[in-house]
């Protein structure tokens, strides 16, 4: 049996229709370098997807295995429930703590991203809980975030394809509209678009009832969704509604951090604090399972103070060799400045992909290396082109890999999602927008006949 035939009789890929895969086929990655990855028959591919948005600091940096290997040689496991802690762990507890934005003095450590979104959602209830509102647990969330695939983040996520067959999901979660300038209600053109979108939070919390919401839960730059970036005061206003009613508000940075913005966190752009703040992807770019919340001070302060017992932890929570790596990962974003980069780079795509005024896209947007292309019919009335047996966004897909370029979609409209690693080169970029124009230049053209 070869690699392939083994692959499709005993992997589970994620995310998949199993007959489709079977008559597809699979691609096996073998070897991967800076920001080209490799398969078993040897073809090179640009990742302008970077793994799933999170090799940051780019494929092959041999400095993390070594690391990696020294902290296994060292000690390869301990754990940090109880009175027990591991040094790694609390040297990442304390560097995560310095790099937050200010009052995220706590950290608790996940393996990936359902994971740091669950617990921060536990955390606000209990929260909620200590400061004595004890019908507190809703959490409101936006219709187009993501947030993961394990029941509770599913639960926080609206897509229905994601969702559906998997009821019942865990009670708690409402959803209302995403701040999205292209699409949605209130649009770009529009001054008081933040204030609009921001008010739809505040009516939902008093059609709720304030004393029954625990938090708000959104993405500051949604990823998955089509990168859909808010107007720049929605944040702002977002947090005055959230302390107007005692709410929290926790931001899920999974993807934006480190660095993928072109700051270190999304957050700092739009001036706002969160109380807490989910992260994995990024810190430590993919090269070992590591996912962490950081809390406000005052949050484990309510809940130290009312001494409610945390009971939430995982086997492998603040895993050594995880954090010793992360460490590592951060000290190169650090010294190689990959944040400036990220902004320098995207600049530049964002830049090369509107000078190349193409027929076929509405609006180029994006922060740092977060690029977002919208795929339309006519720029002018922005149609959409019909799905028809495929939809735009996926030929293009397809031509992109054809051409040696792996790119990320969304999932539920024609929007082309740009994340390469943040160590992406000049050439490359303009290599990314040299093959993006031309393939959708080649598919619009075809389509409209
Ligand atoms: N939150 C966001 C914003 C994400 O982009 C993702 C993953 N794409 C997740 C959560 C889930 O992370 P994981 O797959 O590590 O559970």
């Amino acid at each position: 049996m070869n690699l392939h035939e083994m692959d499709l009789r005993h992997l589970i890929h994620n995310e998949v229709r199993f007959r489709d895969l079977a008559r597809k086929g699979t691609t096996i990655i073998t070897r991967a370098e800076g920001s080209t990855i490799y398969d078993t028959e040897g073809r090179a591919y640009l990742d302008a997807q970077a793994g799933m948005v999170l090799v940051n600091i780019g494929y092959g940096r041999k400095e993390l295995g070594a690391v990696a290997a020294a902290q296994m040689g060292r000690l390869m496991y301990y754990h940090t429930y109880f009175q027990y802690a591991n040094e790694p762990a609390v040297r990442l507890a304390a560097k995560l703590a310095s790099l937050a934005p200010a009052g995220l003095g706590k950290v608790f450590f996940t393996l990936g991203g359902a994971e740091s979104v669950e617990t921060a959602v536990k955390i606000a209830r209990l929260y909620q809980r200590a400061r004595g509102r004890a019908e507190g647990h809703k959490i409101i969330c936006l219709d187009l975030g993501y947030h993961g695939n394990s029941l509770g983040a599913l639960s926080a996520t609206a897509f229905a394809a994601h969702r559906a067959y998997y009821d019942p999901l865990v009670p708690g979660f409402v959803h209302i509209p995403s701040p999205d300038t292209f699409e949605g209600p209130y649009r770009a053109d529009d001054p008081g678009a933040g204030a609009r979108y921001a008010a739809l939070l505040e009516e939902r919390i008093l059609a709720e009832g304030p004393e029954t919401v625990a938090a708000f839960l959104a993405e500051p730059i949604l990823g998955v969704g089509g990168i859909i970036i808010p107007p720049d005061d929605y944040l702002r206003h977002v947090r005055q509604i959230c302390d107007r009613y005692g709410v929290l508000l926790i931001l899920d940075e999974v993807m934006t951090g480190f660095g993928r913005t072109g700051t270190l966190w999304a957050c700092e752009q739009f001036g706002v604090v969160p109380d807490l703040l989910c992260t994995a992807k990024g810190l430590t770019s993919g090269y070992l399972p590591l996912g962490a919340v950081l809390v406000g001070d005052h949050v484990i302060e309510a809940i130290a103070e009312a001494d409610l017992p945390f009971e939430h932890g995982f086997t492998y929570a603040g895993h050594p060799v995880s954090c010793a790596v992360a460490m590592k990962n951060i000290e190169i974003i650090e010294q190689e400045r990959l944040a400036e980069r990220a902004a320098r780079m995207g600049e530049r795509l964002r830049a090369g992909l509107v000078a190349r005024d193409n027929p076929y896209i509405a609006e180029v947007r994006g922060r740092g290396l977060m690029v977002a292309a919208e795929l339309v019919r006519d720029r002018e009335t922005r149609e959409r082109f019909p799905a028809g047996d495929q939809p735009f966004r996926f030929a293009v897909e397809a031509g992109a890999l054809r051409e040696g370029v792996i790119t990320g979609i969304a999932p539920y409209r024609d929007t082309l999602m740009i994340t390469p690693p943040l160590v992406i080169t000049e050439e490359e970029v303009d290599r990314l927008v040299d093959v993006y124009d031309r393939v959708i230049r080649q598919e619009g053209d075809r389509r409209r006949g």
